[in-house]
């Protein structure tokens, strides 16, 4: 349950100027990204500082993000930057941009709002632009660029995560419509999605269907509590002989578990460069910090064993930009593996979580306080070890990678 202290955390954002800041690499050279990638970065900061950040506190005081939050982003050109033309979007399918915007968010701490964006934009739409039909594309993604379609993915289910093959949910042909039974659970945007890409068993195996708000039988449960990410709406989702016409089947029918294959990738490369920027956040704060506080006539960043730890938390996250920069560069000529993108994943967030948790220590009694933002880091970092692919499953794909099982 997100307290006071919680709200009153949100406050404030990582000025790109400071020290701590260039220390950490922030100010690094990059040169893959050119003029109008930079130019993004800065209209998305100041979008992210004016218009996100000030509510944040609110979104996550009531476990939400205002509904209305996504339409305004929407206006402002912040959603479906690759749709085509065609369909309403700009027709830049270059994910740098997505990458830019992520690191914005994690500096301006504006993660509610971004996480769900980021599941919008980088996670459930390439699916849409992808395997849609033309008529489909007509009807969804013009929405989905002006924020009046924001959407949701539902694979896990109360009895299946990691396992995919055993989702439970059935989707049985009736006329001109599948008729679905079954649940799902920890949907991100679960509440406040309007279509949610929903993976089904139908006769010719996993498909993926567009559920779409107001369906009948389709009922959203309880908006979940977590350990953090509390401005994010994720929650149960029931489908009790929900009437789904077949023109929302996506792709083919049995076609999904290639499909999710084909995107995943994507998604834990997402996961990788929020998670890398998280980290150099979360180290900038301890740095900034352990040179102002005090302890027997000395600041805490003078001790050998601060400098020592923080010497290796930099290394690691200097070493871990690299390699999502790097990965980056590989996704954007469509050359990254899928277990560069599983490696990029679990060491990544284990690094993130691991930063998070040294910069807690750092702190002392203050970093287990809310007020302190290394407090909302410790807390939102640790799921990230275990969606979009927990690291075990990462790590199955690396060892099956060399052949090995
Ligand atoms: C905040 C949040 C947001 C989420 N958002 C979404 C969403 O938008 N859409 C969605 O569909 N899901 C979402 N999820 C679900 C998430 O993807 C699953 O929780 C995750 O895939 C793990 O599944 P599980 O929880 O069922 O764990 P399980 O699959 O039951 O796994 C439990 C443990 O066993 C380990 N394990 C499982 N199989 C193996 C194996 N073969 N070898 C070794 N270890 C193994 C796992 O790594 C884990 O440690 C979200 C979850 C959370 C908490």
């Amino acid at each position: 349950m997100a307290t006071e202290a919680a709200v009153a955390s949100t406050g404030g954002v990582v000025d790109h100027a400071s020290e701590a800041w260039k220390m950490v690499g922030g100010s690094a050279p990059r040169p893959f990204l050119e003029d109008e990638h930079l130019a993004f970065r800065d209209s998305a900061r100041r979008y992210l500082e004016r218009e996100v950040a000030p509510h944040e506190a609110r979104w996550i005081a009531q476990g939400i993000v205002d509904r209305e939050a996504f339409t305004r982003a929407g206006a402002a050109g912040f959603l479906g930057l690759s749709v085509p033309e065609a369909y309403g979007g700009a027709g830049i399918d270059d994910f740098r941009f997505n990458a830019l915007f992520g690191e914005e968010a994690a500096r301006t701490r504006s993660v509610a709002f971004a996480s769900g964006l980021m599941l919008h934009n980088d996670v459930a739409l390439p699916y849409l632009i992808s395997f849609c039909d033309d008529e489909q594309k007509q009807r969804w993604l013009p929405g989905c660029v002006s924020g009046e379609t924001l959407l949701g993915i539902a694979m896990t289910e109360p009895g299946t995560g990691s396992d995919l093959q055993a989702i439970a949910t059935t989707a049985v042909r009736d006329g001109d419509h599948y008729v679905v039974i079954g649940a799902k659970t920890f949907i991100t945007n679960g509440i406040n999605a309007d279509l949610i890409i929903t993976a089904v068993k139908t006769d010719a195996g996993l498909s993926l269907l567009g559920i779409e708000r107001g369906t009948p039988g389709f009922e959203r449960g309880r908006k979940l509590e977590k350990l953090g990410m509390h401005g994010q709406d994720t929650a149960e989702l029931f489908f009790n002989d929900a009437r789904v016409p077949v023109e929302n089947l996506i792709g083919d029918e049995g076609g999904a578990f290639l499909y999710l294959v084909q995107k995943l990738a994507q998604e834990r490369l997402a996961v990788s460069m929020n998670a890398i920027a998280g980290a150099e956040v979360a180290l900038g704060l301890t740095i900034d910090y352990v040179r102002e506080r005090k302890a027997f006539g000395r600041t805490i960043g003078a001790f050998q064993n601060t400098r020592f730890k923080l010497a290796e938390l930099k290394t690691e996250v200097h070493i871990g930009r690299l390699f999502v920069d790097w990965s980056l560069q590989q996704h954007v000529t469509g050359d990254l593996t899928v277990e560069h993108a599983a490696m990029g994943k679990f060491w990544t967030t284990d690094l993130y979580c691991k930063v998070a948790d040294e910069g807690l220590q750092l702190h002392g009694g203050y970093g287990y306080m809310q007020e302190y933002p290394i407090c909302t880091h410790y807390a939102d970092s640790r799921i990230t070890k275990i969606f979009a692919g927990s690291n075990e499953i990462m790590k199955e794909i690396v060892g099956r990678g060399m052949g090995l099982g």
